[in-house]
């Protein structure tokens, strides 16, 4: 996890906690698809886990769980397979482009089915909207289609879902390259604010910020993306506006600074909370099982119902 995505989509979802029924799942089981190595999963598992909760999502407010403790999920995607056609999963452009991507190497059969376990992921929990990005559109679209086509075949059971573009939150540039979004996926490491990055290499990444050869601060995106970019990571972590910033500075090095700063600051106790929960496992998966359990309520009742719908004999 970087900053962007921190700005961008965590702060939010700790924000929506409170707004809505919120389920949030880490989609452990969908990694498999791409994996061969023994652990690096769930590894991954734990480190984002412990991340969803230092920045703040509630365990006693929101569902934050592990697709793999609801065995409920891959129960429900054979029944998704059983009402999606094959042609279907042959359009998806995201199988198209994986597999593309992937020419020559081991190709699971689950990167093709794997929209049938994401239909599953929404429907189980009656989600009547899905956060999607634009890749993910169309993996939106053809749950729809299995859910209208289920209830048209069973009679009503699922919830037609609806996707929602996110609330926009800050975009984050890259601070070596701010016309370009901060993204893991950067050619170098220095433009990128990582959530676990030592206080010094933060400092030190903010200070050699590229910015441009004017002198004055003000926000502009257009012609001074480097010192907006800076005056927006700012606003964002301090609950202010950028052009309220800009008046504060005359010159770029006390805004690199304090920008710097800023995050610091703003990290410190999320850092310091991530630690403490990688540190004690047995607290972490106990707030995950808590989850589990929460997701698994409501996830059975939903499979009960589609089994009784489909009139398979009851245990
Ligand atoms: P990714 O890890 O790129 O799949 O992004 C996950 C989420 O983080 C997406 O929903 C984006 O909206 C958000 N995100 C990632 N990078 C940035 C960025 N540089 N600025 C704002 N939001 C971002």
């Amino acid at each position: 996890m970087q900053l962007g995505n921190y700005f961008g989509a965590l702060r939010n979802w700790v924000i929506g906690q409170h707004e809505c029924d919120g389920f949030y799942g880490i989609a452990d089981l969908h990694a498999l698809t791409v994996t061969d190595t023994p652990n690096v999963v769930g590894q991954a598992t734990l480190e984002l886990a412990a991340m969803f909760f230092a920045v703040g999502l509630d365990p006693d407010v929101a569902t934050a769980f592990v697709q793999s403790h609801v065995p409920e999920h891959t129960q429900l995607s054979w029944v998704m397979a059983c009402n999606v056609s094959f042609g279907e999963l042959t359009r998806m452009t995201q199988f198209k482009d994986k597999t593309a991507k992937r020419e020559g190497e081991f190709t699971s059969g689950a990167l093709f089915t794997y929209p049938t376990l994401m239909a599953a992921d929404i429907l189980l929990y009656d989600a009547e909207e899905v956060p999607v990005g634009d890749d993910q559109r169309q993996h939106l679209e053809i749950t729809r289609d299995i859910a209208i086509r289920f209830n048209s075949r069973f009679g009503e059971t699922f919830v037609i879902p609806r996707a929602i573009t996110p609330k926009a939150g800050a975009r984050v540039m890259d601070l070596q390259d701010p016309t370009s979004k901060m993204s893991k996926s950067a050619a170098s490491d220095a433009g990128l604010v990582n959530m676990l990055d030592d206080p010094a290499v933060i400092l030190k990444k903010f200070k050699r910020a590229v910015t441009d050869s004017e002198s004055d601060v003000r926000f502009d995106r257009e012609t001074k993306p480097g010192i907006s970019n800076l005056l927006e990571i700012h606003a964002a972590a301090t609950g202010r506006t950028p052009d309220e910033i800009a008046k504060g500075y005359t010159q770029y090095g006390p805004l690199k600074a304090d920008t710097g700063d800023a995050v610091v600051e703003l990290l410190r106790p999320i850092q310091a909370r991530y630690a403490e929960l990688m540190d004690d496992r047995g607290e972490l998966v106990a707030l995950l099982r808590k989850g589990s359990a929460k997701a698994r309520s409501v996830a059975s009742a939903t499979l009960a119902r589609v089994y009784e719908h489909i009139g398979l004999v009851p245990r």
